[in-house]
């Protein structure tokens, strides 16, 4: 049995009082604690404060060789991971690479940034403005970095990755970070924080690790401080209510739910590549993870005439998917992270198939232990059936909806999920293409779009890039992260800079000038 601490202060933490239990969800053997009774919230806040003044002293190219480092350091112990991310999360060793290997290419693509940035502290956004008759008097937007602390607070199906992606940007823009892990895969979390601990290259004060309660930190926080969230909507819009954050308008970024949808164009013949692609994207999206990953598709819409040839060809894939202890390599799907996430899934399967038919898995036992459930594939008669876009089944669960008709009639259906993270659509038609793309863009963070020229080279759509943004509107939060430079704003200041243009464009400009 392993205590987990917290790493706070500039030393390691084991916490006193109330503990939470952590577990292998392939026998339900408890494996672990950890708790963060008698963390003096106050002195992290302060102690984070040292290494926000650090970070800030250090170019941006500083900063990426920093973060250059700890995605070596991590790869480091990559094995050690994989096996704790079985262990502690049920993941299988594809699963948990997807993970690891997220979190440590993220961290490298923003080091990439940070060296192509350079010496300078700041950055000029967009072009010097021209705000007189003459070019005397001149406009600068900057973004500077904030003096606070980033609290990441961190869902627990990506112990790495999570606490990989929102550091970089938060350390690249020159802000010391607290990393809460979540609590049900927390070992993965606090063993990828001792290798950047052990690593040594982080100025102190500037990373901090906190497993088990968060105590009274929300009510410490400042102006200057930001609280990026990635969990459910419940816990997501408790927090954007805090009374403490609301009152200091603390930055807020939040990543929550979504019913991810999946769109077969009319035009798709079966048996084509972007039909084959649609099939083998679902399947992965549906038992990548046992379903527990934010963009994995909940929805698939499928013209009515391919139905009967879809449910076949994906029921038998999702058959024949390999369920069982994930440390075994046959193995290509796992349990679920936690007996919470196992009582979620089975109830929500319930709800579903009460209105549909189920073409595959169920709540039924499939092992006499741990947290498994099967693929499950729920056919409904129509679009429309309000709890496939109201609920989030957050397993190997998804809805297959037939759509008659056009973009048009199919893009408010689409939209009834409140707002998500990823679409995708295969479809080599461009003008079905074209319309739902601009239907549906102001309800998603981002569109994915597969055809014949590209489903051989695309990666799915449940990938997540760091040149791309992450987020979506309404139920997936209204977050934003990643997007390259975009990234780095929830951390830094835009400020517009007026004066004299010899002063403004020579010490904050881009070189650049906006057309008058
Ligand atoms: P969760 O129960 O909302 O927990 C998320 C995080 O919030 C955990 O670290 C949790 O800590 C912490 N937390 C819970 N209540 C809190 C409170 N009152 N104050 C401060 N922290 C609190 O979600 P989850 O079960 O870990 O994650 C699954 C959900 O996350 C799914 O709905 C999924 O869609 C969503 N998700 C979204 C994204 C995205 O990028 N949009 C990515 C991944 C997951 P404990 O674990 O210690 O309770």
């Amino acid at each position: 049995m392993q205590t987990l601490s917290s790493f706070v202060c500039g030393r390691w933490h084991e916490g006193s009082g109330e503990m939470q239990a952590l577990h292998d969800p392939t026998t339900e053997a408890e494996i672990g604690r950890c708790g963060s009774g008698g963390v003096d919230f106050g002195a992290v806040i302060a102690h984070a404060q040292q290494g926000g003044a650090a970070l800030r002293a250090l170019s941006f190219a500083q900063r990426g060789e920093i973060l250059k480092a700890l995605s070596v350091a991590i790869y480091a112990i990559r094995d050690e991971l994989i096996e704790l991310s079985g262990r502690n999360g049920g993941n299988t060793r594809s699963d948990a690479k997807f993970d690891i290997d997220g979190a440590t290419g993220t961290l490298a693509a923003y080091a990439a940034l940070g060296k192509e940035l350079g010496a300078g502290h700041h950055l000029p956004d967009g072009p010097g403005i021209q705000l007189s008759r003459s070019p005397r008097f001149w406009g600068q937007h900057i973004l500077v970095s904030r003096p606070g602390i980033a609290v990441h607070i961190n869902a627990f199906n990506f112990p790495a990755w999570g606490m990989g992606e929102k550091m970089a940007c938060a350390l690249l823009a020159g802000v010391p970070v607290l990393e809460k892990a979540g609590t049900p895969s927390a070992m993965v979390a606090w063993r990828t924080a001792k290798a950047i601990v052990d690593a040594g290259v982080l100025p102190a004060g500037a990373f901090q690790f906190l497993v088990g309660s968060t105590g009274d930190l929300l009510d410490r926080l400042g102006p200057m401080d930001c609280l990026a969230f990635t969990g459910s909507s419940r816990t997501g819009q408790q927090l954007k209510g805090h009374q403490n954050l609301i009152r200091h308008n603390v930055r807020v970024n939040i990543e929550a739910d979504s019913l991810n949808a999946a769109i077969l164009g009319p035009d798709v013949e079966v048996g084509s590549d972007t039909f084959n692609a649609f099939l083998t994207n679902v399947a992965v999206d549906m038992t990548q993870k046992a379903g527990q990953k934010c963009t994995a598709v909940r929805r698939i819409f499928v013209p009515r005439e391919r139905l009967a040839d879809v449910v076949g060809e994906l029921v038998e894939r999702l058959r024949a998917v390999p369920i069982g202890d994930p440390n075994e390599s046959a193995t290509r799907m796992g349990p679920l992270a936690s007996a919470r996430q196992f009582a979620d899934v089975r109830q929500g399967i319930e709800r579903l198939a009460a209105h549909g038919k189920l073409a595959c898995g169920g709540t039924d036992q499939i092992r006499d232990r741990g947290y498994f459930v099967a693929p499950t594939l729920v056919v409904m008669e129509r679009a429309d059936v309000g709890v496939v876009h109201d609920e989030e089944v957050f397993g190997p669960v998804a809805s297959l909806l037939p759509y008659d008709g056009d973009a048009a009639a199919l893009v408010p259906t689409v939209n009834r999920g409140d707002g998500g993270l990823v679409a995708s659509i295969y479809s080599n038609d461009r003008a079905f293409t074209d319309a739902m793309v601009f239907g549906i863009a102001p309800w998603h963070g981002r569109i994915w779009i597969g055809s014949d020229r590209v489903v051989d080279q695309a990666m799915p759509p449940g990938a997540v890039l760091p040149q791309t943004i992450h987020g979506g509107p309404g139920r997936a939060g209204g977050g934003e992260e990643l997007g390259g430079l975009r990234g780095l704003s929830l951390y830094m200041q835009r400020t517009a800079v007026q004066g004299f243009q010899g002063a403004v464009a020579k010490s904050f400009g881009s070189g650049e000038v906006a057309p008058t």
